[in-house]
């Protein structure tokens, strides 16, 4: 039998609280004053529409990470938490970046469980009653994947798919077309607080966890509006955390790559030194000297720079540095947070 955490039995009823959870929504936003009116409206709908159906209880809220925005988005969440109770937010000390404005919620946001998507409307809300039913059945983490990217250029579906396969490939352990839109139980976000990582790369470090889990799937839609805060720059960047945060492979291919070179460096070298000693035509060549120069000082730099990577890394992970800095808080439901 699954042991239930205390907090999952309604002790005077004696009922299963899985049943009807308290929800929190937990959407990043940076920029997003174009899309936060109709996304407040949808998400205020589908929450009043899953309490009536009993399928979440009073107190489920949308809660928005305000991540250093420029334009009126933390403004307009002011406005929200007032006219609707529904409505919470946290505004960030300065852009952080998704991954740490989406730690910041799961890390601070009460709630039974939490549901993590994009501020956009990309995610498609109508999953959502699909997870919680998944949840009902006892599992604590439930991934929505992509099942088509139509909706995505062929350039970002093209980098998305191989970069899953390529994560595959190097034995990273992330959901085929999972971004960061799924529901995590209180067990598992207080599962998530002990890992203090500084290079944050959720969708991988949340299999980590372990647990009952589960997968819907889902179609990605277009942008509600706005256009993506997530560049190509910011997109590598992500990509190469991915990497570089749970595998230690591309180290292991630089000392495969130095064994290959080597090994073809001593067949090079015998065949000169029996030029030179059994055969009459030894002129000094050009080509042969310059041409392994560039080729193994390219394979030397390019080594050294992915070691001073991870390097880096350790220099950055032993800094110890926060996450993220909580400037403010908004509405009804953080009066009854316990960390804030
Ligand atoms: N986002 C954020 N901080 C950033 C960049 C993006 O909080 O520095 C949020 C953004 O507001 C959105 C989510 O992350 O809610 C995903 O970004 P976006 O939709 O622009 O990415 P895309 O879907 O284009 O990959
Ligand atoms: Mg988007």
């Amino acid at each position: 039998m699954e042991l239930l955490h205390p907090r999952h039995l309604d002790i005077q009823h004696g009922q299963n609280m899985r049943a009807r959870p308290i929800v929190s929504l937990v959407l990043p936003c940076y920029n997003e004053q174009e899309v936060l009116p109709e996304t407040t409206k949808r998400l205020v709908a589908l929450l009043d529409d899953m309490e009536a159906q009993g399928q979440c209880a009073p107190g489920s809220a949308i809660y928005y990470v305000d991540d250093g925005s420029h334009d009126a988005t933390w403004k307009m969440i002011q406005e929200y938490s007032v006219a609707e109770l529904r409505v919470c937010g946290v505004k960030l000390s300065r852009n952080r970046g998704h991954q740490n404005a989406l730690l910041c919620g799961l890390m601070t946001v009460p709630g039974e469980i939490l549901v993590s998507l994009d501020a956009d409307l990309q995610d498609d809300l109508g999953v959502i009653p699909k997870m919680l039913a998944s949840y009902g059945e006892g599992c604590e983490i439930v991934y929505a994947a992509r099942s088509k990217r139509s909706a995505d250029s062929f350039f970002k579906r093209f980098t998305a798919e191989s970069y899953y396969k390529v994560l595959e490939f190097l034995g990273v352990q992330v959901v085929y077309n999972h971004a960061d839109f799924r529901l995590m139980s209180r067990r598992a976000i207080e599962a998530l607080r002990e890992y203090e990582e500084t290079h944050l790369f959720l969708r991988g470090m949340i299999p980590q966890l372990g647990y009952r889990t589960a997968t819907v799937e889902f179609e990605r839609a277009p942008r509600l509006a706005g256009e993506s805060k997530y560049p190509l720059s910011k997109m590598l960047s992500l990509a190469w955390q991915g990497v570089t945060s749970f595998t230690a492979y591309p180290l292991r291919l630089i000392t495969g790559l130095g064994a290959l070179v080597s090994v073809g460096s001593l067949a090079l070298a015998l065949w000169a030194l029996a030029v030179r000693l059994f055969g009459d035509t030894a002129l000094p060549g050009w080509a042969s000297i310059v041409i392994p120069t560039y080729f193994l000082g390219g394979i030397q730099l390019l080594s050294l720079g992915i070691i001073g990577e991870y390097l880096a890394k350790v220099y950055e992970a032993i800094k110890k540095r926060p996450r993220f800095h909580v400037e403010a808080v908004c509405g009804r439901e953080f009066c009854h947070a316990p960390i804030l």
